[in-house]
């Protein structure tokens, strides 16, 4: 991907535009790109800087779903779960997760419907099934697991995968089929004509140029920002989102050694917390807390980061402390505004997507999942055929393999972040080890702490549209989650490699520090990193 010629591609009229660059955005530009339409995408900040590189990470059919009844929603979500399994298997894995039991009744209670999960996925998509397990099993699967009042527990299956690597990977497949896309880009206004929406306004950050966009039809697909852009449709747009923020911490991989995952689906206080092996660290999460204000770096709660430390601390053998959380993140969940139903409660708001459609042809989707962004695209791109007169074209997304997907069927299931450093890269691999053989150097890990290499930030900055010191350490590497600390100490490093790919000069990265090291500290909880601190240990 190459912004020139991104613009290239634009100085032809355009089919579809779509507004917003996350999971939702992403997933219609690359249905309506392969359906053969000519599609444009602008993401104001860059690709998944929203809600979408802040999930807990699983491709799941939404077990906590089930306990309300809403067999079509977890149906229809296990069967995406396979499809992303099938299409995106270098960005998507097989996790084996582990409820525990402290009740008598309750290994029966989740085993049951555990067993009406497996059945739900049905045998095409089946990841491994569930199986009730004794105590000694839960032991030796989570060593670390508290065992007073523990009398065994139920082992169950979903997907896990890189969020923010699944948004590249999806960016890259629109961009193959001819799409245009631009991060840092923000969409400044829509053009109308006649009470109908015939294209954009949109600002390239890096020029400061801005552009008129023309298209038949314009897709709103903003997240949390969703009422934004309707309201620059109609002022007196109602408002279709509610925000829930979700705040998760990584911690190291000890406190929770084994492959599986640990799930309790009801904490005293209801709610349901995960712990999770990821990318060689432990992810605790998560919370559901509505919040009135959107941010574009949501901050964690005070509430919410001693629920998880507590409630970590109830289930795992060892105490988690706030000096041993390497990051803490937040996000925040654009449900669907149901006011009638919600009772002021976001999590009784949808968790299934809509697609809605304005007077002026303004097509906007909200909600749902990254697991069902497939879904959501097709839904999408039905509506904005037919809203913008485009020829009606079958989907052909559901056995489409995503960029980077090996040709030859799938990649051995192994656990994400445990294959190989760049496996993540799928077929790209091959290009960033060309890459290695011509600068050595380049293949150098960029920090002891951190899987990452230098060639990596130069694939990114030539290949994946990274601009910002941001983007290449929190999204095309995960290096702000898996250890902010470490990642804030590279910083310099980085922006110097970046700068040279760029063109860029000492003032722009000396900048480019400065707002990296502020967003690390915003990320611990402990003493605050000095900037630039020397490696701990030499490369
Ligand atoms: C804590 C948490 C945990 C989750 N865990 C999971 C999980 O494990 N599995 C799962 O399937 N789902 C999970 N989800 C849900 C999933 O992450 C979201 O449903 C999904 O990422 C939403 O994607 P989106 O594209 O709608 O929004 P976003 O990712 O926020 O994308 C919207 C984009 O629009 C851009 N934008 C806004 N205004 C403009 C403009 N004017 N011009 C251009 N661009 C604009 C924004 O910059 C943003 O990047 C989780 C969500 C949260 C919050």
């Amino acid at each position: 991907m190459d912004r020139s010629v991104a613009w290239q591609r634009l100085a032809e009229p355009v089919d579809v535009v779509v507004v917003g660059g996350g999971a939702s955005g992403l997933g219609a530009a690359l249905e309506a790109a392969s359906r053969g339409h000519r599609v444009a995408l602008f993401e104001a900040r860059d690709f998944a800087q929203g809600t979408s590189s802040r999930s807990t990470k699983l491709v799941h059919g939404g077990v906590r779903y089930l306990s309300q009844g809403d067999l079509g929603l977890v149906r229809e979500a296990l069967r995406e779960r396979g499809r992303l399994l099938q299409n995106a298997p270098h960005v998507v894995g097989d996790l084996a997760f582990l409820v525990p039991a402290y009740d008598w009744w309750a290994g029966p209670y989740y085993g049951v419907g555990l067993k009406l999960y497996d059945v739900l996925a049905g045998k095409k998509h089946r990841f491994g099934k569930s199986a009730l397990v004794d105590r000694e099993e839960v032991q030796r699967r989570i060593p670390t697991i508290e065992t007073q009042g523990l009398r065994g527990g139920v082992v169950y299956h979903d997907g896990q995968f890189d969020d923010a690597r699944l948004a590249i990977s999806l960016a890259h497949s629109a961009w193959d089929h001819g799409a245009a896309l631009l991060n840092h880009a923000p969409v400044t206004r829509l053009l109308q004509e006649d009470g109908r929406i015939r294209g954009v306004v949109v600002r390239d950050e890096v020029s400061g140029q801005e552009r008129e966009i023309r298209a038949k039809v314009v897709v709103n697909a903003t997240g949390v920002w969703t009422d934004e852009l309707r309201r620059m449709d109609s002022q007196t747009a109602s408002a279709m989102v509610t925000p829930s923020q979700g705040v998760h911490l990584v911690l190291p991989r000890d406190f929770l050694p084994g492959d599986d995952a640990l799930m309790v689906p009801r904490t005293d206080d209801g709610r349901v917390l995960f712990a999770i092996p990821w990318m060689g660290r432990t992810l605790v999460g998560t919370t559901d807390t509505p919040i009135d204000e959107v941010s574009v770096e949501p901050r964690p709660l005070e509430e919410e980061i001693r629920f998880l430390l507590d409630h970590a601390a109830r289930y795992l053998s060892r105490d988690p402390s706030r000096e041993d959380v390497l990051c803490v993140f937040a996000g925040l969940r654009p449900l669907v505004r149901r006011p009638r139903e919600a009772g002021g409660q976001t999590s009784k708001v949808s968790r299934d997507h809509t697609v809605h459609v304005s007077a002026a042809g303004l097509v906007t989707v909200v909600g749902g999942k990254w697991t069902t962004y497939r879904k959501m695209g097709e839904d999408t791109i039905n509506r904005a055929e037919a809203t913008g007169g485009l020829e009606q074209r079958a989907s052909v997304t559901a056995n489409l393999p995503l960029h980077g997907a090996p040709d030859s069927g799938h990649l051995p299931h192994g656990r994400l972040g445990e294959r190989g450093v760049l496996s993540v890269y799928g077929t790209d691999a091959a290009a960033i080890e060309a890459l290695i053989a011509e600068r050595p150097e380049l293949g150098e890990r960029l920090h002891p702490a951190l899987p990452y290499l230098a060639a990596e930030v130069i694939w990114a900055v030539r290949e994946e549209l990274a601009r910002t010191l941001d983007d290449v350490l929190s999204r095309r590497t995960r290096a702000l989650l898996l250890d902010a600390r470490a990642s804030a100490e590279i910083a310099t490093r980085v922006a110097s490699l970046m700068a040279g790919e760029l063109k860029q000069d000492a003032g722009w990265e000396a900048a480019q520090v400065e707002a990296y090291q502020a967003l690390a500290n915003a990320c611990l909880l402990g003493p605050v990193p000095t900037p630039d601190a020397p490696i701990a240990a030499p490369v």
